[in-house]
């Protein structure tokens, strides 16, 4: 299979420094089911094309996958010669740095969109309309060029996209796009799957027209691996404006330094639940974390988010991958919805949810308490959330106003009481409610908490 990337930006040798590879010299890969080829077939300042050209080894492709059906099946399908998940696999080996958008030599043309010109094939295709739907409001004109075969056109097309895109966005659309394309199920697709869908396509599929279709075709119609994926992209989407957004709300508290407060609160119960595994769903920036590191009895911490950007910041903060920082075996920071149910954080003992209800759609909460209460079930579960009821108090906040912009909802007292109660008696849990910082004899307690047990 084969493809090829050309660009007419000035200087086009330019290519060779975001792809990292030498128009000069023939660039030999290995993958384990076969070997990638790089090579310029023109580099000069007008134009630079790069080619790769993946052969795989059919004999590697079935190697260790026992005897299943029809055994000259295995042999003799179109795995080795038509563009597929292999060449993703491929792309993500050879161009690996030009993917992340990251150059050291040419940095600031790597964020920039430069005219490229790519050409794929063979891929197999039914319909050319596809095509058009999966690459045209990614910014690429399309052409399809249906391959004849000894009978007539064949199903494979040679594909061409022109436009003017990031590189790292080029590649990450085929890196996706081309196994979407691909119809073929017969290999295994885990959850790892849903992990790279989102790490690759997250900027630009969560507002893709076609997004259902791509997550399908792409888990290869697994739709509760599809869902999934969606559902963490749209959870990141509406947690664009949270980082901000959360600065006014500290403003607002500051005076009363209720959020190291709120956290010390939390922190000490957990400690006092007994758990050895604990986790923060809604972690942001990692600061209840932070105090539970200290506490040599929690063996497992696990930060679960949907913001990426708020778990780069845990991740600094907590000195995840420093020297002295704690091991990676003890804490763990998930890119995840809190409103779909997930297996990597169903076994804790106690969860923690900290001024994160607020932040989701009221009508999602049923999803949320199903994952955490239905589906993970731990021990104990604290959740704390704004007492609408306070605000009155902020001079600064403008009557009939939310604390933070993000917010999409804010209970009084008897509200919270009421979600925490009906939670409670479906899920089989006790709550005991009570308030965090200044109370109030008349609008109550600045935040409000439930303790959930059972
Ligand atoms: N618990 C943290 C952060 C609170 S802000 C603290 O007290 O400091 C709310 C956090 O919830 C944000 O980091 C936001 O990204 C996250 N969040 C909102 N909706 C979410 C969802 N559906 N799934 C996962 N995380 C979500």
């Amino acid at each position: 299979m084969f493809l090829s990337i050309s660009t007419t930006h000035s200087p086009a040798t330019d290519l060779g420094f975001l792809l990292m590879k030498h128009p000069d010299r023939v660039h030999e890969i290995d993958i384990a089911f076969g070997k990638a080829t790089v090579f310029f077939p023109q580099a000069d300042a007008e134009r630079c094309q790069a080619v790769l050209i993946l052969d795989l080894d059919p004999v590697a492709l079935v190697r260790g996958r026992g005897e299943s059906a029809g055994v000259m099946d295995q042999y003799v399908n179109d795995r080795p010669y038509a563009a597929s998940s292999f060449l993703s696999v491929a792309l993500n080996k050879a161009f690996r740095t030009a993917m992340t958008g990251v150059s050291r030599e040419r940095a600031e043309l790597a964020l920039m969109p430069i005219l490229l010109d790519i050409v794929v094939a063979p891929l197999p295709v039914q319909n050319d309309d596809l095509l058009e739907r999966l690459f045209a409001p990614l910014g690429w004109r399309v052409e399809a060029r249906r391959i004849g075969g000894a009978d007539g056109p064949s199903r494979y097309v040679e594909l061409r996209l022109s436009g003017t895109l990031r590189l790292a966005d080029a590649l990450s659309h085929l890196y996706v796009l081309i196994p979407a394309l691909d119809a073929d199920k017969h290999y295994w697709v885990g959850e790892d799957e849903v992990e790279k869908l989102v790490a690759k396509a997250g900027p630009w599929l969560a507002s893709h027209p076609d997004r259902e279709t791509i997550a399908r075709r792409y888990l290869k119609n697994r739709r509760s691996l599809a869902r999934a994926a969606l559902a963490r992209l749209d959870a990141e989407a509406e947690t664009e404006v949270t980082a901000s957004a959360l600065r006014r709300e500290e403003a607002l508290e500051a005076p009363l330094r209720l959020h190291d407060r709120r956290l010390d609160a939390v922190a000490a119960l957990l400690k006092e639940s007994g758990a050895r595994r604990v986790a923060d769903l809604g972690c942001g920036e990692g600061r209840l974390l932070q105090r539970l590191v200290k506490e040599r009895t929690l063996e497992t911490l696990i930060g679960v988010d949907a913001s990426s950007r708020d778990l780069e910041r845990a991740r600094e903060r907590l000195k995840l991958d420093l020297a002295g920082g704690p091991s990676r075996r003890r804490i763990r920071l998930l890119h995840g919805a809190l409103t779909y149910r997930d297996a990597r954080w169903a076994d804790v003992d106690a969860a923690a949810l900290v001024e994160v209800i607020e932040h989701l759609d009221a009508a999602r909460l049923p999803a949320l308490a199903d994952a955490v209460f239905g589906a993970a079930r731990p021990k104990t579960v604290i959740v704390t959330t704004p007492n609408n009821e306070y605000n009155a108090l902020f001079a600064d906040l403008p009557a009939g106003q939310f604390r933070h912009p993000d917010h999409r909802f804010e209970f009084t007292r008897e509200q919270f009481a009421d979600w925490a109660q009906s939670v409670a008696e479906r899920y089989g849990y006790r709550v005991a409610l009570s308030g965090l910082g200044d109370d109030h004899p008349e609008h109550g307690p600045v935040c409000q908490m439930g303790v959930f047990s059972r």
